[in-house]
Order: C-alpha cells, then sequence, then structure tokens
C-alpha cells in the first residue's frame, strides 16, 4: 500500500489526511505541535495514526508522498532531509486536485484575496449554485472533496500553497495583484516571491480563464516570462486598452464574455480596492454563466467580510468603521482613499519597519484628528504630530474609543485602519477588531 505522510494536522492537513485514507493510502499524520482537539476527534474517527509535539523520523522519511501544511517553511530541519532525500512534497489542494473533476475557481495576490473569494463565494451560492469555499478559508477542499464534494470551489491561495502544486489546474485563476510580502521565505527576492504567484496559471489550457490587475508593473513583468494558454480577461480601474472589465462614467462594466455593466454606486464593497475586488469576482462569476440579475444583487448586498472596512454603527451621528485586517500601510492607504466624510483615523499597534510617507497626503486631506494606539507610540508621533492636527496618545482600546468618542462630531467617520500589526496589545488582529466593535456597541 502507498504510504502517505501529513505534516501539520490543522485545517488542511486533517483534510487531506481523511481524503488519503478514504482512498486506501496509509496514511501518518505528524505535527511538531499540540494538535487542536477537534482535529483529533476527525483523526480518530477515520482511525487515522498521528503524533503530536515530535516528528518520528524514520516514519516521515519511509513516506512515497508527503502532503505539507502551507505554514511549515522548507528551511524545517525534518522538511530539508525529505528534500534531500528526494520524496515528492505537495500541498493538500494538489493531492485533493486529483480527485476531483469539479471546476476550480482559484484566487490568489497579495491583498484581497479574502475579499474576492468570499465575494464569488456569495454570488455563486445565491444564484443557487452547489459550491463549496475552500483554500485559506472554509474548510479544507480535501475534506469537502472526500466526504461533501461540491460542483464548483472557490479557493483562495496564498503563495505557500501555490508553490507545492504541480499538476493542480485552475478553471478560473484569479490574480489580482502582486507586492513585496513574505520575502523571508523567497530568498528575499522579489522575483521568487512574484513567480510563486505565477503558479496559478500552470495547467491552464485554452479552455480555462484567467483574470488579472491589468495595471499591476509586476504582473505585467511577468506575465512576458509565460506562455499565457488560458482566455485572458485582463481588468483595471478605468477603461484601456486590453481590459475588459472596467469603471466608465459611474458604471461597473464587463465586456466579456457577457456584456455586464451595474451602478457602481450600488455595489455593496466600497474603495478604489473593492473595485478590483468587485470587478474580479463578477468575471469570474460572468464566466460560469452566472444570470446578470443574480450577479447584480449579490454584488449589491454583499455584507462584506469582517474587519475589513466594516461598518460597526453609528453612535450619535458618527460612523465607525473596523478594518483591523490594515496591518500594513498599502492597506490603510486604500481605507483612507475611501472615506468620503471628515475621519478621524486610529494608527498604531506593531510597526513592521513602516514607512508612513505614502499616506501623509490622505492623511492631510480626510482626517480631522488622530488617535494613537499602541504599546509605544513615538514612531507615530515622531511622523505625524507635525501635519498639526489634533492626537490623542492612547495604550488600551478602552482609552482609544473613548478618545474618538470626545473628538468626533456629527457627520464623521470614526476608522479603525491600524497599518501595524496587533500583537503589542492584543492577540491577533481579530481580537482587536472585536474589542473595538464591542466598546463601540457599549458608547
Ligand atoms: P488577503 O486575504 O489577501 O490578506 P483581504 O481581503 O483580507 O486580503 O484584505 C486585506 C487588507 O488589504 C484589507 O485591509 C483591505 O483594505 C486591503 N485590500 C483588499 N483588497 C485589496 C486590493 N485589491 N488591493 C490592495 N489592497 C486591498
Amino acid at each position: 500500500m502507498k504510504k502517505i505522510v501529513i505534516l501539520g494536522a490543522g485545517e488542511s492537513g486533517s483534510g487531506a489526511a481523511v481524503l488519503a485514507k478514504v482512498k486506501g493510502f496509509e496514511v501518518f499524520v505528524s505535527d511538531m505541535a499540540e494538535i487542536n482537539p477537534k482535529y483529533k476527534k476527525l483523526l480518530d474517527e477515520h482511525q487515522i495514526e498521528w503524533e503530536e509535539k515530535q516528528h518520528t523520523e524514520e516514519k516521515i522519511l519511509r513516506a512515497d508522498e508527503i502532503i505539507k501544511s502551507p505554514g511549515i517553511p522548507d528551511t524545517t530541519p525534518i522538511v530539508k532531509k525529505i528534500i534531500k532525500q528526494g520524496t515528492r512534497i505537495i500541498s493538500e489542494i494538489e493531492f485533493a486536485g486529483r480527485y476531483t473533476s469539479s471546476k476550480m475557481i482559484c484566487i490568489t495576490g497579495s491583498n484581497g484575496k479574502t475579499t474576492t473569494t468570499s465575494l464569488i463565494y456569495h454570488i455563486f451560492r445565491d444564484a443557487g449554485y452547489d459550491v463549496g469555499l475552500a483554500g485559506n478559508i472554509g474548510r479544507s477542499l480535501a475534506l469537502q472533496v472526500a466526504l461533501e464534494p461540491h460542483e464548483y470551489y472557490v479557493i483562495e491561495l496564498s503563495s505557500f500553497q501555490l508553490d507545492n502544486m504541480y499538476d493542480f489546474r485552475a478553471n478560473i485563476a484569479i490574480l489580482l495583484n502582486i507586492t513585496p510580502d513574505h520575502l523571508d521565505r523567497y530568498d528575499n527576492k522579489f522575483e521568487n516571491y512574484a513567480d510563486s504567484k505565477m503558479r496559478i496559471i500552470q495547467n491552464q489550457t485554452p479552455d480555462d480563464s484567467f483574470i488579472y490587475w491589468n495595471d499591476d508593473p509586476v504582473i505585467q513583468k511577468e506575465l512576458r516570462k509565460f506562455n499565457v494558454k488560458a482566455v485572458c480577461y485582463p481588468f483595471s480601474e478605468l477603461k484601456e486598452h486590453g481590459s475588459i472589465g472596467y469603471i466608465e462614467q459611474g458604471m461597473y462594466t464587463i465586456e466579456q464574455p457577457t456584456p455586464f455593466n451595474i451602478e457602481q454606486e450600488s455595489l455593496s464593497l466600497t474603495g478604489k480596492h473593492n473595485i478590483y475586488n468587485s470587478l474580479a469576482a463578477g468575471i469570474a462569476s460572468n464566466i460560469s454563466g452566472i444570470r446578470k440579475e443574480n450577479i447584480r444583487k449579490s454584488l449589491s448586498d454583499f455584507p462584506g467580510v469582517e474587519h475589513r472596512l466594516e461598518k460597526v454603527c453609528k453612535v450619535a451621528g458618527v460612523q465607525y468603521i473596523n478594518d483591523s485586517k490594515a496591518t500594513n500601510v498599502d492597506a490603510c492607504w486604500y481605507a483612507l482613499e475611501s472615506m468620503r466624510t471628515p475621519t478621524i483615523l486610529i494608527i498604531g499597534g506593531k510597526d513592521k519597519g513602516n514607512d508612513y510617507e505614502p499616506i501623509k497626503p490622505l492623511v492631510k486631506e480626510k482626517c480631522t484628528a488622530l488617535v494613537y494606539l499602541g504599546a509605544d507610540n513615538r514612531k507615530l508621533h515622531e511622523n505625524f504630530d507635525s501635519l498639526g492636527l489634533p492626537v490623542r496618545d492612547t495604550h488600551s482600546m478602552k482609552e482609544c474609543v473613548d478618545a474618538c468618542y470626545e473628538l468626533a462630531r456629527p457627520g464623521d467617520t470614526v476608522l479603525l485602519s491600524p497599518c501595524c500589526a496587533s500583537f503589542d496589545l492584543f492577540k491577533n488582529m481579530e481580537d482587536r477588531g472585536e474589542q473595538f466593535k464591542q466598546l463601540v456597541k457599549a458608547l
């Protein structure tokens, strides 16, 4: 019997283990950390052998093939040994792809993956399609293929997942953008990271579709290196040569394959970045034959994704917005750009070597006050005090929300879009967003 070893027993690893077992392989799961009880239960239910807090080398090295969690870097000692020995390492998505002929809609990019993936899933589901959500969000693809198969899958793919994909074919591939990220895992070479993102189009045929942002210089440069076989659907903010999706005179417009439009005003997601995400999602849905009225309805009633420009509520005429996921300056830039009323910006946290220059013009244009929220706010004072806006120095969410309440006037917006990671004061960005929402609702 062929032996499959799975490294990492999270959502993807445990799902891959179940699929491998169902397909008749001898399966062994190994995790260096403690395994979440819900995954232990799943493995036990399927009589799958597992270990935690260790890697038993002789067992792992005996595998015919290894399925590795995307979170485990190639520099880990056990992975180095596997690579040296020449055993093939694949990702859970690659493995699951072998056992299904369902249509795969795959989304990658440096920013916007979760939003676009969730929006496509929303459109498909509301149109009555049999669709599963997989990849970085939802349940693992492997588990769905094993136990509850769907006709379509909408899959969020990180570059780490793409790295261990070889034969997997995306029927519809979406590449939103490529900006520097995770360079520590790519020998600090941006080109390696960009090449990794382009793996989303490998194995595509002329029957497949490739949707991408036409104005991204990195994607354009990469495209020159590849012979793209799929039908291309480039999109851009404004109508331009080559783009088949854009905004023209206030209309969100898709030319191909079926001409489609909707007033930009009716899109539920706001902000320039969400024009891109909404175009990518609309094109994928259009290609998949979803009726225009369904796409229109779903583009306009999508509730959005938590912690991403999420409207919390209005208090005393002030709109509060939670964009806790904005952990870098680029994401905050897009948030500020989308503000239409005087804004009090909450900024700060664990700074990853941020350069704040790109947002200063927008802060000057849109903000009436700044509230710094971090364990150490010195860098924020150095960067923003000179703009002459009222500023408040806070070190807890309670202090921060109180300061915002005091500064805001009816008609203003309070925006939590902190440019920074959350680990100095919070467990994670979700915890930061939750605390913000709770305190705002309690005002
Ligand atoms: P990902 O899953 O790729 O991290 P998200 O959809 O979770 O992306 O969004 C992460 C952050 O990036 C959000 O704060 C959002 O404001 C910003 N963002 C979303 N879409 C885009 C885009 N297309 N281009 C640039 N920034 C974006």
